[in-house]
């Protein structure tokens, strides 16, 4: 059902205002501009179609007009420095909330200063910066309305964050970076706790859980189990996956006993290089996951690709490997498909009763090989009552707890983690 017109325009001319505002200077064109979105709009809204997408549909609309209006037009400075107290923009929204005058106009100073240097950047890294971070729009729909490809819009944010920080001589308190910081640093956070990240990035970690709690507190549970997840050496094949979805976080470990002598021949005589290897390295993906990264056995970071899917699942290689080892691990990192509203399994408080909630870690499947599996979820450490319907068993990690089952799986068999618990409000 497509919403009345009507309603439309009253509810979006607002943002629009503000939005065309801060990229022009002269602001006689303003209403102008918007009104020209507005046909536009209007007469493009029949072949409209994506249903709830209209506001990054209409922000391109907003966009490309802006465009056309400095192309028709003498460029000047294309981000205001004179920021209105328009309650409809988000970004002094954020800042203005419950300040005395003087604070308003301190962070004023502040928003001037910040939007100064944001215009200061290249052209398209000003519109990211002003798109995921000013507006709030999330990757993929950045990258929708700039017709930025996704990753380039992760890599030029993060240059442009770097500008920035530079710009100001700040090193970790610019709250984008520390968005960033927190994402980039999750990867890591299970290797650091088997003790394989290499010097520089443990510091890096260390120094960022000094600040961040809920890093802190997933690295802290991480550190206390590790040393539950145990494989004999005899055990040809196991899998093991760790989940804490506070951090929206999937670390997975698969140990496989390898020729390790015979593919260590083959990657020397490679030099590491595997990417015409088809079939070295592969993985398959259930959708419902999007892969972040890959390490091998020592902890280094693997680049790795995409190279198919189908309608559930994603296929992933590895390029480069250097070497491996008799009982070989690999690692890697997953979380919710970027854009995506649905978080992968996850807890979820219970309908009937209240303070119970059921938690769900998915299953795992067996690959044709006995194998060896563990399954592992992080719930609140004030979790009481924990019952586990199949698998085994709690391990108190301090700041979580997780529920587990482990076992031998072969044949058909797969392996779920379902149990409930219960919380006090
Ligand atoms: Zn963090």
């Amino acid at each position: 059902m497509k919403a009345d017109f009507e309603c439309i325009v009253r509810d979006n001319t607002p943002w629009m205002l503000t939005y065309v505002r801060n990229r022009i200077s002269n602001k006689d064109q303003v209403e102008d501009i918007v009104q020209e979105v507005w046909l536009k709009a209007y007469r493009a809204y029949d072949k409209y179609t994506e249903a709830g997408k209209l506001k990054p549909w209409l922000m391109r609309i907003c966009q490309n007009t802006v465009r056309s209006y400095y192309s028709s037009s003498e460029r000047t400075v294309l981000v205001s420095l004179d920021v209105e107290r328009d309650e409809n923009d988000p970004l002094y929204n954020c800042l203005s909330a419950s300040l005395t005058p003087e604070e308003i106009y301190l962070k004023d100073e502040l928003l001037r200063e910040v939007l100064s240097a944001v215009n200061k950047l290249p052209d398209e890294q000003r519109e990211i910066v002003t798109l995921r971070y000013i507006w709030g729009f999330p990757v993929n729909e950045t990258a929708k309305i700039t017709g930025i490809p996704t990753g380039s819009v992760k890599s030029k944010s993060h240059y442009a964050l770097k500008e920035l920080k530079k710009h100001f001589g700040i090193k970790e308190r610019f709250k984008g970076d520390r968005i960033m910081k927190c994402t980039d640093i999750r990867k890591y956070l299970f290797m650091y706790a088997l003790g394989k990240t290499s010097a520089e990035r443990s510091k890096e970690i260390e120094e960022h859980v000094k600040e961040c709690e809920v890093c802190s507190k997933a690295l802290t549970a991480l550190k206390n189990l590790v040393p539950h997840i145990n494989v004999d050496d005899d055990v040809e094949y196991a899998h093991c996956l760790v989940h804490i979805p506070e951090i929206d976080a999937i670390y997975i470990g698969i140990r496989s006993r390898e020729n390790h002598e015979e593919i260590n021949k083959k990657l020397k005589e490679l030099n590491g290089d595997i990417s015409q290897e088809e079939n070295m390295m592969r993985s398959v993906w259930g959708k419902i996951a999007e892969l972040k990264c890959y390490f091998d056995h020592d902890g280094n970071e693997l680049p790795w690709r995409i190279i198919g899917e189908d309608e559930t699942h994603n296929y992933a290689k590895v390029d480069r490997i250097e070497r491996v080892y008799e009982n070989n691990w690999q690692y890697c990192m997953l979380t919710s498909p970027t854009g995506s509203e649905k978080k992968l399994f996850d807890y979820v408080p219970s309908e009937e009763v209240p303070g119970l909630f059921l938690g769900d870690a998915g299953e795992t499947f067996n690959v044709g090989t006995p194998m060896k599996t563990m399954r592992y979820q992080a719930v609140p450490a004030n979790a009481k009552n924990i019952k586990i319907r199949r698998g085994n068993g709690v391990i108190d990690c301090d700041t979580y707890k997780f529920a587990y089952s482990d076992r031998f799986i072969c044949d058909d068999d797969k392996i779920a983690l379902e149990y409930t618990f219960e919380l006090d409000n």
